[in-house]
C-alpha cells in the first residue's frame, strides 16, 4: 500500500528535498497534492513530473496539469494519510489545525504552528489520535531518542553556532546580509539562515520542544556542537543518555517524517564513519553574545501570547534586516522592545493568535 502524501510549500526548500526523497521510493508513495507560492513554474514542473491529483499556488493563476483546490480543501482531503507542511511562517498554522482535525497525520516543518500555537495544536492531536512528527533535525532526532517520555530527564538540543559563532560582538555589530547567509552546515531558507546567525532559530526550537514533548523548559538544555553530527539527545532519569548522530543533510529528518514509523534505505548516499568525523566539539552557548536564547526561554516560561508577540517582531525584523534597513543586532533590539510594551494574553483562541501577530507586525513597521 503506498502512502498518500501532500505537501504544502512543494517549491521551497523542504518541499524540494523531500520530492527528492520521494524520488528514491517512488513505489511507497502518491502523491495527492502540491501547492507552493509564487514559483507556478516550478509547481507545474512538478506537477508534470509527479501529477498529483490537486495542486493550489498562492497566485492562483496558470496552474497547469491538476485540479486546483484551496490549501484549507486539500488538508481537509481524507485520501491524504500524511501532510507535509512545508511552508514557512504563520500560513502553515490552520492547515495544519485542518489536517488534525480531519484526523491525517502531520509531518511538520514549519515551526511557527507550535510557537504560535502549540497548546492548541498539541491537544487537537491528542483529542483526534493524529501524530505529529518533526522534520526539524533536533526535533526529529529526540522523536528518534525517546521510547517512554516519562522516563526523560532532559532534552538536550544541538546548535552549530552558526556563522558568527567565533565572532565578536563588534564584528556581528557589522555584519552584512551575505555573512549571515554563509552558514556553515546547513542549507536552508534566507529566514531561518538568519535565525540561525542569531539563535533566534534554537529558541524556537526550544519552544517547539516544549510542546512537541511536554517538557518543562527547566529540562530543555542548548548545547553548541558546531560540526552538527549529534542532531540532539535525551538525558533519562537513570543518567543515561541517547544522542541520534548522522551526517548533517535535511533528506534523512524528512524522510523518517514521511516513511514513520518505517525505514528505507531511500536516499541515504553514504554510510556513517565515526573516524572520518574524528572529533565532536560542545560548549556553552555564549548568552551575551546570543540573547535571543535567553529572550526564547522568558517567552517561553511566560507562554500565553509572549511567543507570538517575539516570533512575529522577529521575522519582520529578519526581513527589514534581509532588505538592507536593518542591522543584524536591531533584530534582537526590535524584538526587546515589541515584548517590553506587550499586553499579554494567557490563552489566546486562535483568531487572537493572529490578531496579535498582525498587531505586533504592523508596530515593527511603523518603528522601522
Ligand atoms: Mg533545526
Amino acid at each position: 500500500m503506498k502512502t498518500k502524501i501532500s505537501i504544502l510549500g512543494s517549491t521551497g526548500s523542504i518541499g524540494r528535498q523531500a520530492l527528492e526523497v520521494i524520488d528514491k521510493l517512488r513505489d511507497k508513495f502518491e502523491i495527492i497534492a502540491l501547492t507552493g507560492g509564487a514559483n507556478v513554474e516550478l509547481l507545474n514542473k512538478q506537477i508534470a513530473k509527479y501529477k498529483p491529483k490537486y495542486a493550489y499556488a498562492s497566485s492562483l493563476k496558470d496552474i497547469k496539469g491538476a485540479d486546483v483546490l484551496s490549501i484549507e480543501e486539500i488538508c481537509a482531503n481524507k485520501e491524504n494519510d500524511i501532510i507535509l507542511v512545508a511552508v514557512s511562517g504563520k500560513i502553515g498554522l490552520i492547515p495544519t489545525i485542518t489536517a488534525i482535525k480531519n484526523g491525517i497525520n502531520v509531518a511538520l516543518a514549519n515551526k511557527e504552528t507550535l510557537v504560535m500555537a502549540g497548546d492548541i495544536v498539541m491537544e487537537l492531536a491528542r483529542q483526534h489520535k493524529v501524530d505529529i512528527i518533526p522534520v526539524d533535525s533536533e526535533h526529529c532526532a529526540i522523536h528518534q531518542c525517546i521510547k517512554d517520555v516519562n522516563q526523560v530527564e532532559k532534552l538536550i538540543i544541538t546548535a552549530s553556532g552558526g556563522p558568527f559563532l567565533r565572532k565578536t560582538i563588534e564584528e556581528m555589530k557589522h555584519a552584512t546580509v551575505e555573512e549571515a547567509l554563509a552558514h556553515p552546515r546547513w542549507d536552508m531558507g534566507k529566514k531561518i539562515t538568519v535565525d540561525s546567525a542569531t539563535l533566534m532559530n534554537k529558541g524556537l526550537e526550544v519552544i517547539e520542544a516544549h510542546h512537541l514533548f511536554g517538557m518543562s523548559y527547566d529540562d530543555i538544555e542548548v548545547v553548541i556542537h558546531p560540526q552538527s553530527i549529534i542532531h540532539s539527545a535525551i538525558e533519562y532519569v537513570d543518567g543515561s543518555v541517547i544522542a541520534q548522530i548522522g551526517l548533517p543533510s535535511m533528506h534523512i529528518p524528512i524522510q523518517y517524517a514521511i516513511t514513520y514509523p518505517e525505514r528505507f534505505s531511500g536516499i541515504k548516499s553514504k554510510s556513517f564513519s565515526f573516524s572520518e568525523i574524528a572529533r565532536l566539539d560542545f560548549e556553552k552557548p555564549d548568552i551575551s553574545k546570543f540573547r535571543t536564547l535567553q529572550i526564547a526561554y522568558e517567552c517561553g516560561r511566560k507562554a500565553g501570547s509572549f511567543p507570538i508577540c517575539m516570533n512575529a517582531a522577529n521575522e519582520e525584523a529578519v526581513f527589514a534586516f534581509l532588505d538592507g534597513k536593518i542591522k543584524l543586532f536591531d533584530i534582537i533590539n526590535i524584538v526587546e522592545k515589541m515584548l517590553e510594551s506587550h499586553k499579554h494574553i494567557k490563552t489566546p483562541t486562535i483568531e487572537e493568535i493572529f490578531e496579535i501577530d498582525n498587531e505586533v507586525r504592523s508596530k515593527v513597521k511603523e518603528l522601522l
